[in-house]
């Protein structure tokens, strides 16, 4: 079977629809996460479900028992991830499993990126494992701007300290269709994927894209680093998060996620998501 785990939260879920929707059995997909009531919902759509915790591996060890390949789907509590990682990849070990697919970012093993780091300890535990091995370099997600669309709507403005600086973003649907067609087609076996939108945006583009979905003027507003700082904090977010999202603009705008490719739409067969067709979706859920 399947293992796949962060199924609770977005892109987990996706993936299982899509293994589904590829043909997969859902009786041999195990959908994993931590969250019992949001597993029970995954359930309904005829999978398994098991409970775990990346930082208790006893649950891992219950969990995959009996399964051949691990979606390991990065966790989300940064900071902690190499070690709950390594507890997953470690756990596959034992359980026999013989392949991963893993979601890592731009670059991983080179990238400045101030995400790089715990990925590539990832990517250095699984290539050292013994596992068979799909990397999976995930470009941004179009609905990391989420926020910044609903505070544009409220604003007229798009905030960034990017400069110039360009995303090659897709959307989550296409990142996990990628790993379902990893899953379901031959050839993916110890290799490394850019995966990444098939086009680049900037903060221009982006206050183009946010005025057509929601049908008022936005304007790109370009602030320096410091300046972008200070405005964060004035609004109550605390110091250790404002470092984080300032250092990931100036991250955008050194140039570290313009890297378009066209791995991805090859993967699921067809062009990648624009920005502006995310925002635009997004846009018709905004109150
Ligand atoms: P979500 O926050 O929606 O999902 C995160 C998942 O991780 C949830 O299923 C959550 O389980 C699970 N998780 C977190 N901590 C643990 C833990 N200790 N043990 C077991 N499971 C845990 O994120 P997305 O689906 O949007 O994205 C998936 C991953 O991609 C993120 O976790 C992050 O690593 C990365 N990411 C990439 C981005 C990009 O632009 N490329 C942007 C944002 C994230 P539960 O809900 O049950 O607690």
């Amino acid at each position: 079977s399947i293992i796949v785990t962060g199924a609770t939260g977005h892109l987990g879920r996706l993936v299982v629809d899509h293994l589904i929707a590829r043909g997969v059995a859902p009786t041999s997909i195990v959908a994993a996460g931590r969250d019992k009531d949001r597993l029970a919902k995954v359930a309904e759509t005829g999978v398994a479900t098991a409970v775990i915790d990346y930082t208790d591996p006893a649950t891992l060890d219950a969990a995959f028992a009996g399964a051949d390949t691990l979606v390991l789907v990065s966790s989300s509590e940064i900071g902690q991830r190499a070690a709950q990682h390594a507890n997953a990849v470690e756990a596959a070990q034992r359980a026999g499993i013989a392949r991963v697919v893993y979601t890592s970012a731009p670059g991983a093993t080179t990238s400045a990126l101030i995400l790089a780091p715990e990925h590539k300890a990832t990517e250095e535990i699984i290539t050292a494992s013994g596992l068979t091995y799909t990397i999976l370099r995930n470009n941004w997600y179009n609905e990391n701007y989420s926020a910044a669309l609903a505070q544009a709507k409220q604003t007229g403005a798009y905030l960034a300290s990017t400069g110039s600086g360009k995303v090659s973003s897709a959307s989550r649907n296409d990142f996990a269709e990628a790993i379902a067609a990893v899953l379901t087609t031959p050839g993916h076996d110890d290799v490394v994927y850019e995966l990444a939108g098939d086009t680049s945006w900037d903060g221009d583009h982006f206050a183009a894209a946010a005025t057509a979905a929601l049908g008022v003027p936005v304007a790109h507003q370009s602030v320096s680093s410091e300046e972008h700082g200070a405005i964060l904090a004035s609004v109550g977010l605390d110091a250790g998060l404002v470092g984080f999202l300032v250092a990931l603009d100036a991250n955008i705008r050194d140039g570290l996620l313009d890297a378009p490719t066209s791995v991805l739409s090859d993967l699921i067969g067809r062009p990648t998501t624009p920005l502006a067709d995310t925002l635009r979706e997004e846009a018709a859920h905004l109150a």
